[in-house]
């Protein structure tokens, strides 16, 4: 009830049932990927939405979120860059005076070509997922993919400061947690904002995800026994769930992501809109509202409103604390991770 009072009175703010102020949409812009991660592959012949909403329909949810306060936007997917017209869609997100970030976050693949556009369009930063330094490894774990090309966009990225450039590795046993040092050593030696994840349980490798979860703990102590003690950076707006430490002397910082030894659901403020036309209060619960059949009855600003300000309202509590109930209606590639 006082989320819709919030809307009829032209506040731009909406809180959750749960006193969450919501600024925050994360937008899937298609399932497609040009890289096939093996925990974040669809399964063969498992069917797939392609391209999510079109353009002008991106458009006219994302200004009516910044109506009612969603005012950081994030392109995912999938691979935000397979999509032809995400140049445009960054240049008409930066003409919303309301909202006063865009992020992108990307497998870095197709970035040094489309970098400096994306940049005069309007993009601030950039999130860079790349879970090895060792083009071996990086065939391995993306199916086919060439390290040389993602790398090449954490340099453009860097060349053209948009800053911070943060650098997402998924940390998993076993398959790349002896590459921890190796990545820290590049906060130190660039501007870059180095962030370890743990790998959730999402997607048809779950029971085995659980099984490869590095704590962000123990990740913290093989820095801290290389570098000795950290200090903590102060959370800055872009931050959201990381905690971050620098060095003296680095060039950037180090940051945790800790989904599961951690507990972040308290401080939650997002929602997401997925490549299904959907949108998704909550990452680890399966709830969704639907948005892209209202859009195709029609449906005017005010409904579409409506239907942001209902899915803000159904955000849950939160997961239980150091556990959350394996996620397996979709890929993290179809939510928008
Ligand atoms: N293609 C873009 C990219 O690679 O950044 C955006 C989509 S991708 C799904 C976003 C991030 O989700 C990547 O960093 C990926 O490693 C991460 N991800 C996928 N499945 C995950 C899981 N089960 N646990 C943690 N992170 C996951």
């Amino acid at each position: 009830m006082r989320l819709m009072r919030a809307v009829w009175q032209g506040v731009s703010t909406v809180r959750d049932g749960f006193e969450r102020q919501i600024t925050y949409l994360r937008v899937s812009l298609t399932e497609r990927c040009n890289l096939k991660c093996f925990y974040c592959r669809p399964a063969e012949g498992q069917s797939s939405v392609g391209d999510g909403l079109p353009l002008d329909d991106l458009i006219r949810v994302i200004r009516a979120g910044a109506r009612i306060g969603l005012r950081k936007v994030r392109l995912t997917g999938g691979e935000p860059l397979m999509r032809s017209d995400v140049v445009e869609l960054v240049g008409a997100l930066a003409e919303i005076p309301e909202i006063d970030d865009i992020a992108l976050t990307t497998n870095g693949c197709l970035l040094s070509s489309r970098a400096a556009a994306l940049k005069a369009a309007g993009l601030k930063r950039v999130n860079i997922s790349l879970d090895t330094l060792r083009a071996d490894r990086f065939r391995e774990i993306t199916g086919s993919g060439d390290w040389s090309r993602a790398w090449a966009g954490v340099e453009a990225a860097l060349a053209l400061d948009l800053h911070p450039v943060k650098l997402n590795m998924v940390v998993m046993r076993g398959v790349n947690d002896d590459e921890v040092l190796a990545f820290a050593r590049l906060a130190e030696d660039l501007p870059l904002h180095v962030r370890f994840i743990e790998i959730m349980p999402i997607g048809p490798s779950s029971a085995w995800a659980l099984d490869r979860l590095v704590p962000a703990e123990q990740i913290r102590q093989i820095i801290i026994n290389r570098y000795g003690t950290l200090q903590p950076v102060k959370p800055g707006d872009g931050s959201g769930p990381a905690r971050c430490w620098t060095v003296p002397g680095f060039a950037g910082s180090v940051g945790f992501i800790a989904p599961l030894s951690g507990y972040f659901c308290a401080s939650c403020n997002r929602i997401r809109l997925t490549a299904a036309g959907t949108l998704r209060p909550c990452l680890c619960n399966g709830e969704e509202i639907d948005l892209a059949g209202a859009l195709a009855r029609g449906a005017d600003d005010d409904e579409i409103i409506r239907i942001l300000v209902k899915a803000v309202a159904r955000k849950p509590q939160g997961h239980p604390e150091h556990t959350i109930i394996p996620v397996q209606d979709r890929l993290m590639s179809q939510i928008g991770g």
